[in-house]
Order: structure tokens, then sequence, then C-alpha cells
């Protein structure tokens, strides 16, 4: 008996979801509107937070977009971002034509390493964008006091990061210009696209959402829901169509609930895998500090050079034992894009160029068994061999 592929990636739909997306489209109102509004508040709260605004997009990438425009930025100004994250962190300051400076990561944490942003820092830098990479909060005591000491914006992609804590308190209410969550399929929840974009500021908060529809001074569900005419709108800038559907939103709504539970159950595998490889010639994902919360997003694994194997071939052996896997990220500094535009080369991004070439992520989502993790777990041994 063959025993089946385990996917790298799975989300965990529930009965409650999919009764709640039923609902959305026999009501009539399948488009932004009640879910959208709710899931935005229930976010607020789940955030614990009640001065927060939260807006909710189609993508992730819809809310980094919003939240630079809103700061406006654009040509002549510079973004700070890391080498090693997803295109989509740094593609929104080109689409403002501003220009990006990506940075090296501190290899103990894979996160954006606050020294070199501080080199990185010109007359022409506005913001900072870091990513929690993998769910793990990224310096943000120091990249605040930067942001301050030099009049800087913090923007975080906070993809990875429900939730995540960084000194006891959740990404999303740290004193950033806005933080960007996103709800793509193999995100730690999902309501297969989407995103919410959270600011404490009212300024920012009011712009995005005029930007998130048009750029029109009112929403179609406030039009079309009020009792007397209310046909009218005015249309304030050319803005964006990033509004969440409410058949999105019902997804978030109960995703947002077992977001906790789905936690507990990532870090339960990470620590499983961690435990289980602590002597073996590989390096194990980094962990949060005591007392913090990491959102176990991804789980990268790092080959050392005594594994005597390279990545490329031990993927393959995890691949031929049925186990799905990835590489997060190729660093953006190696993408031709990237590369060309700023003329960047490996080797000045050293940490992340070797974290590159000796890491993979290994599958960590709520749907695998204890089975599943011990299959991981005899297929990483069996391909160090
Ligand atoms: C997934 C991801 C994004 C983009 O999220 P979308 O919701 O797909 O737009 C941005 N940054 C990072 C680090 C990501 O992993």
């Amino acid at each position: 008996m063959t025993v089946p592929f385990l996917p790298f990636a799975l989300p965990e739909i529930g009965e409650e979801e999919i009764a709640e997306v039923v609902d959305t489209l026999r009501s009539g109102w399948v488009t932004t509107g009640p879910k959208a509004k709710r899931f935005e508040a229930d976010f607020a709260n789940f955030l614990g937070d009640p001065d927060l605004h939260c807006i909710a997009v189609n993508s992730a990438t819809a809310g980094l977009h919003l939240a630079l425009e809103a700061l406006g930025i654009g040509p002549g100004d510079e973004v700070i971002t890391t080498t090693h994250t997803f295109t989509a962190t740094a593609e929104v300051v080109r689409y403002l034509g501003a220009d990006v400076k990506l940075v090296d990561i501190d290899p103990a944490t894979l996160n954006i390493d606050p020294a070199l942003v501080e080199e990185a820092i010109t007359s022409a830098t506005r913001a900072i964008i870091p990513v929690h990479y993998g769910g793990l909060a990224a310096d943000m005591r120091a990249l605040h006091e930067l942001a301050d000491e030099c009049d800087l914006a913090i923007v975080e992609d906070a993809a990875h990061a429900l939730p995540s804590t960084f000194e006891g308190r959740l990404i999303g209410t740290l004193d950033s210009a806005a933080t960007v969550f996103s709800f793509y399929a193999n995100k730690t929840i999902t309501t297969g696209e989407g995103g919410m974009l959270v600011t404490r500021d009212a300024k920012l908060a009011q712009r995005a959402k005029v930007m998130r529809l048009h750029g029109m001074s009112r929403d179609a569900f406030d039009r079309f829901t009020a009792t007397v005419p209310s046909w009218y709108y005015e249309v304030i800038a050319p803005g964006f169509k990033y509004n969440l559907t409410d058949i999105a939103a019902a997804l978030g709504l109960h995703q947002l609930k077992k977001a906790h539970a789905f936690q507990q159950r990532r870090a339960a595998i990470a620590e499983h895998y961690n435990r289980e490889f602590a002597e073996w010639p590989v390096i194990t994902a980094p962990v949060a500090p005591v007392g913090q919360s990491h959102a176990w997003h991804l789980y990268p694994l790092r080959l050392k050079p005594e594994a005597g194997v390279a990545r490329d071939r031990f993927i393959e052996r995890l691949y031929e034992a049925g186990i799905g896997c990835s590489v997060h990220y190729i660093p953006l500094h190696q993408q031709p894009y990237w590369r060309d535009r700023y003329r960047l080369n490996a080797a000045s991004f050293p940490h992340s160029q070797h974290a590159y070439e000796q890491m993979l992520s290994l599958p960590i989502y709520t749907r695998m068994s204890d089975a599943d993790v011990q299959r991981v777990i005899d297929a990483v041994r069996a391909a160090l061999a």
C-alpha cells in the first residue's frame, strides 16, 4: 500500500465556515457588506484594542499598497525592507514609484537586522517594512527606536504573524503606522484570498478606506442599504479595487475564532520537530524568546555542511518519501527584477544567501495528524542518512 502524498500546506475549513458562506450566498449580498464589517470589528476585538482601525482588503499586498499610499510615499522616496521575503513586500513600493533598499537578515532569527537598517537610511528614506519571518516577531524595539530617531514610518508585513507577540503585545497593536495581515490560502488563517490593514491613525484609516474602493467617498453597502435616497457619492482620487467580499469575510469570521487553537497546534508540531532534530546535523527553526508567542506559519530547517546532502537533493528525497516542502524564500536579491534594477549581488547579503542555500520549509499545519508529523520526522532522518 502506498501512503498518500502529504502536501506542504492545507487550509483547515470547518462546517462553520461552510455554513457561513452558504448563508452569505443565500442572503442576497455577496460583495463587501455586513460580514466584512463584522470581520473588521471581530479583528479589532481579537487584537484587544478598541482604538484600532481594521480595514478588510482582498490581499495583504493590497493592504501594504494602501498603507504606503496613505503615508504619501512616492517617487524619490526610499523604503527599507528585508531581502529575505516574498516579492509582495517590496513590489508595493514600486507601485508608488518609490525605491526599495534591501538589507540582510540576522542569521539567528532570519528577520531584518536593525543595525543594517540603520546603515541603509539616507535622506530619502521614508519607511521601513519589517517582515515577521515565519511568525517570529522582528526586533520591533530597535526598529521603533530607529524610526523615531529618523522620523520614519513603520509598516509591518505581518503576513505570517497572526497571532504573534512582541514583548507581550500582539503584533498589530504596536506603535507602527500600520500592520498588514494576510489570509491567503496557506497562511495561519485564511479567507482564500484576503488581508487586514490595521492602524491607530484615523487619517491613515480614512484614506485607506476611500482608496480601497475607487476613491469613492461612500461605499456601496452604505449607499444601497440606506433607507433614504443615497445614490450620491464623490470620487476624490483614482482609487483601487481592494475590498474584501462577504463570501471571503464569512470564512474569516470563523477562522479568526480558531486562530489561537490553530496556533497551539502549530506550536506543538514545531516543538516536536525541534526536539527530534536537536542532535541532528541541522539548524532547527528559530524560537521566540521566553514569554513571546510565535505564530509558526513556517518551519524553516537548515542543513549543516555535516549533513552531507545538498538542499536540492534533500528536497527531492522528501518528495520521493511523499512529503511536500518548499523554500522561503528565494531572496529578492536573486530575483531578476530586483537584482537588475538595483544591481544587487549575493555578496552584499551573506546571511540571507547562506540561509537560502541551506534551507527548506517543512509542513506545519493544523490538519497534520501526529502520524503525519512522525512521517515528516522519519523522512528527514532518512534523507539525512
Ligand atoms: C503571503 C505574503 C504576502 C502577500 O500576501 P497576499 O495576501 O497573498 O497578498 C506578503 N508578504 C509576505 C511575507 C507573505 O508571506
